[in-house]
């Protein structure tokens, strides 16, 4: 060979190699799809604090070490302080579900759902130390007007996709509650779980460990928002 063609000949070489290596990078695919696979759900309760349901979902989240999210109504918090703290320190996230959960008065105008948001995330705020980032409307719903003056003052708004029930299902035990978690969160991904957790949700902290177990044996990971 002719000497002159030898640096040609090992341009050539490197780029052949280097095509070679992207090749068996784009080939590498196992570690995308593990990604794909990696299924999600955020367990979420709203109406809380109470003393009771609250303080026994915290033992059982701190048992299976999972975290949740807590969307709580601010005027619940009095006298609770030990719990609402108790649910920052373990990690938990807390949103904002309104100063009063009474929809005539949340929902008479964009700047009273405001000034309530506000009032909730203040109390969350002088009990915890914490800013509240995300919010969940009382009672669901869209509300897109007031959903954009949340999003603009810096909260996430965060719906549901699936259900256990506990305020669908009049009187409904334990065993409803995790069938209903079950079959409202099939084939999604991530699930967005309601719960909740105030006084009078007992089955519903009752179901969690059985709920936690399910959705674990189904390869989903539990996140918070
Ligand atoms: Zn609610």
């Amino acid at each position: 060979m002719q000497r002159r063609f030898i640096p040609a000949l090992m341009l050539f070489v490197a780029l052949l190699l280097l095509l070679a290596g992207l090749g068996a990078r784009m080939t590498s695919v196992p570690a995308i799809s593990f990604a794909a696979e990696t299924k999600e759900i955020y367990l979420t309760f709203d109406d809380g604090p109470s003393t009771s349901v609250t303080e026994k979902v915290l033992d059982i989240l701190k048992e299976e070490d999972v975290r949740a999210t807590f969307f709580i109504v601010g005027d619940r918090v009095q006298g609770r302080e030990k719990t609402l703290r108790r649910i920052a320190a373990e990690g938990h996230t807390i949103g904002v579900h309104s100063q009063t959960h009474v929809y005539s008065e949340i929902y008479s105008s964009a700047d009273a759902l405001l000034r309530d948001a506000e009032s909730c995330a203040e109390t969350i705020r002088r009990v915890t130390g914490i800013s509240p980032r995300v919010y969940r409307f009382p009672g669901g719903g869209k509300h897109p007007a007031s959903a954009k003056l949340l999003r603009k003052r810096g909260y996430r708004i965060v719906s549901w996709n699936a259900v256990c029930g506990d305020e669908e299902i009049r009187g409904a035990d334990a065993d409803t509650l995790y069938a209903s978690a079950v079959k409202t969160a099939e084939g999604k991904d991530p699930v967005i779980l309601l719960l909740h957790d105030s006084a009078s949700h007992r089955p519903t902290a009752e179901a969690l460990p059985r709920i936690i177990a399910h959705f674990r044996a189904e390869g989903y990971t539990f996140s918070a928002f």
